[in-house]
């Protein structure tokens, strides 16, 4: 190790030129341009630290002549003077190096690790194997084109062989190399690896695994990682690096499907270019091809395709263009570009595959971003239809998705997006869920097919709008909406509130919790879900009641943030006119008008607010009032002077 480089310096200027392949020694321009033009295979590792994994990856950085990320920068920043670092590592620091790396960035997320060979560019993603960090293995094999599933030759196929196998076949992987390894401690017997093969085979097929490639292996002693192994020459099959090297990645398989292009931003330098950026998710395209852009299902002609500052005859799955359009039709960020005869479907009700990511659970009903590629658009998540146990793939009841759970869902968006299953096309099938509030990412999920109701029903357009209503009772149409705990004073304030407009000639309706409980939602309970539904049909109540050019109050307790939050953006912008009913708890359960605090500290009413069932103020209400310092008319004054302005 004496006279080798250290990783961190070499490439730098200062440095000796060490020994490195011919080509980068005479050419290196040669060699870049090489380089650029190799595939990227992009691969997951699958297993416990015990399996090998470490092992594995090191020999293969070891063995591959490997370039790391690092050095690659350093490589194409200095042409003039370079090093590669290859057999000069010492094996076994290398794999501490990376175990520990491992051990460090076990809970944060998934290492990518980035090397060369002489044929191809791979990422690997080093992704913990315990089930509790199943959120960590989806977000690594989501881009993966290939899995390698490490076995122990010792313990056979495993529980978490199962999982690891299943997660990758869900996550759209069509390459997976069953990688059995520690073959050196089973005296490389063709009998115990036969046995696994036989023993996966029976799983595979089970869960629809359609092809994989078994291979018996040692990461620590190197047999068929980069030669054929003396050890076992029962075995007729290829060494893992020459598979890894010649194995069809997803962008190739894609190229003979239709052509996808989500566009990531427009392009449109100057007046006389527009041209639509973004990566070509399957297909091919050249000048002169007819193309839809979707949701729209405008058509126009491809009028050329520009990478940097070249045109192109032709651009292909895997490849980022920019195609420009022979028409001046709408097309924006995150719209599709699609074969005209063969576009994508437009849907805004799915059903797909959940898998939670968050610490909190999904809350039934309750309104999500759901980003798929660049469209973004709010989304509603029904009861689960089953969780899926991810060791044994059995089908469970479930009322909602904790983290980690993995399961099958409808969804509903509230504006179309453009989408194809998940099984055909990753790019226009997966998607990520997006808390609102708290803007973590909660889920990643898998779109299956479009609910044939959402094709069936079309929203009916009448003549007279919601403007001609307003305009017949010269009146802005609101929603007021009071929140609070119970006994805040909500419907005392709202009625008072509701008697002064009618004094005003304002029409007005007032939607009281307990009334439409009676009624429309005698169906709910008190749950988190049922909470959820309640609040998200009085939404929907109130918004029919603006077209008719209500002003509309309401008086529910509504405790929950993004229930309130997602009422307010079914509205118009300025409609929705939030009122806290800031009343202390203490003074809330001292009037206790309805005697349900009593009955709820007594524990005869469950998930009661304010006692064993959370209430979320509101951080930035319209108005406030405080009942304490506030007479119930002080209070109406007080907000009828606030939206008085307002008309
Ligand atoms: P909620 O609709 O929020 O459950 P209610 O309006 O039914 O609450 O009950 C509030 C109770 O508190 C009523 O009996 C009301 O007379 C009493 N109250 C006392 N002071 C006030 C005040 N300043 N504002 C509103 N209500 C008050």
């Amino acid at each position: 190790m004496s006279d080798a480089p250290s990783m961190a310096s070499a490439g730098k200027p200062d440095d000796a030129i060490y020994q490195t392949d011919a080509l980068i020694a005479e050419d290196i321009d040669a060699y870049l341009e090489a380089h650029q033009h190799k595939t990227m295979l992009r691969f997951i590792t699958c297993g416990s630290v015990d399996d090998g994994k470490s092992t594995l990856i090191g020999r293969l950085l070891y063995d591959a002549k490997m370039i790391f990320e690092d050095q690659l920068a350093a490589l194409e920043a200095d042409s003039k003077r370079v090093g590669t670092q290859g057999q000069e590592i010492d094996f076994a620091l290398l794999v501490d190096g990376l175990a520990a790396e491992r051990e460090q960035g076990i809970t944060i997320d998934v290492a990518y690790r980035f090397f060369a060979t002489e044929k191809r560019k791979f990422i690997v993603a080093d992704c913990p194997g315990h089930e509790q960090y199943t959120r960590n293995m989806v977000t690594g094999a989501s881009t993966a084109d290939l899995a390698v599933i490490l076995i122990d030759a010792r313990k056979g196929v495993l529980v978490q062989t199962r999982r690891h196998s299943y997660l990758c076949h869900l996550l759209g992987i069509r390459n997976i190399v069953l990688a059995v390894n520690k073959m050196d401690l089973v005296d490389y017997s063709q009998e115990v690896f036969d046995a696994i093969v036989a023993d996966y085979d029976a799983f595979a097929k089970e869960i629809g695994i359609e092809s994989y490639v078994a291979m018996p292996i040692s990461g620590f002693k190197g047999d068929n990682i980069t030669t054929l192994s003396a050890n076992m020459p029962w075995y007729r099959g290829t060494p893992l690096v020459e598979h890894l090297e010649t194995v069809e990645v997803n962008s190739a398989r894609d190229i003979d499907k239709p052509l996808r292009m989500q566009v990531q931003w427009v392009n449109r330098p100057n007046l006389d270019f527009r041209g639509f950026s973004g990566l070509i998710a399957s297909g091919s395209v050249r000048p002169g091809d007819a193309v839809r852009v979707l949701p729209s299902g405008k058509t126009s002609t491809v009028s050329r395709i520009v990478l940097f500052d070249r045109d192109l005859e032709e651009a292909v799955a895997g490849q980022s263009v920019t195609i420009c359009l022979a028409d001046e039709v709408d097309c924006s960020r995150g719209d599709v570009i699609a074969a005209a005869d063969a576009p994508p479907q437009v849907s805004d009700q799915f059903e797909a595959t959940l898998v939670w990511m968050d610490d909190e659970a999904m809350h039934v009903g309750r309104a999500y971003w759901l980003k798929l590629g660049a469209q973004t658009v709010s989304v509603t998540v029904q009861a689960p239809k089953y969780e899926i146990n991810v060791n044994t793939m059995q089908h469970l009841a479930a009322k909602t998705l904790g983290l980690n759970a993995i399961g099958v869902a409808e969804i509903a968006t509230d504006k179309p997006i453009t989408f194809e299953p998940y099984a055909e096309n990753r790019a226009l099938g997966g998607f990520i869920l997006i808390d609102k509030l708290s803007n973590r990412t909660v889920a990643a999920g898998m779109l299956h097919f479009s609910l044939r109701r959402a094709q069936n029903v079309h929203w009916q357009p009448t003549d007279i709008s919601r403007d001609t209503h307003a305009a017949m009772k010269n009146q802005t149409p609101r929603v007021l909406w009071f929140t609070g705990l119970s006994g805040s004073g909500k419907s005392t304030i709202a009625n008072e509130v509701e008697k002064r407009l009618n004094v005003m000639n304002r029409h007005t309706f007032l939607l009281d919790g307990d009334n439409v409980r009676h009624g429309l939602n005698k169906d709910l309970g008190f749950t988190e879900a049922d909470r959820i539904e309640n609040i998200r049909r009085v939404g929907e109540v109130a918004k029919l009641m603006t077209d008719a050019g209500l002003i509309v109050l309401t008086a529910f307790i509504s405790p929950f943030r993004a229930e309130r939050q997602m009422v307010r953006e079914m509205l118009a912008d300025g409609e929705f006119i939030e009122i806290f009913v800031d009343t202390p708890l203490e003074v809330a359960e001292a009037r206790d008008v309805k005697g349900l605090y009593k009955k709820a500290r007594e524990g005869k009413l469950k998930n009661f607010t304010g006692i064993d069932s959370p209430y979320e103020a509101p951080e930035m209400p319209e108005i406030r009032v405080n009942t304490v310092e506030m007479t119930v008319e002080e209070a109406a004054e007080h907000i009828i002077r606030q939206i008085l302005p307002l008309k």
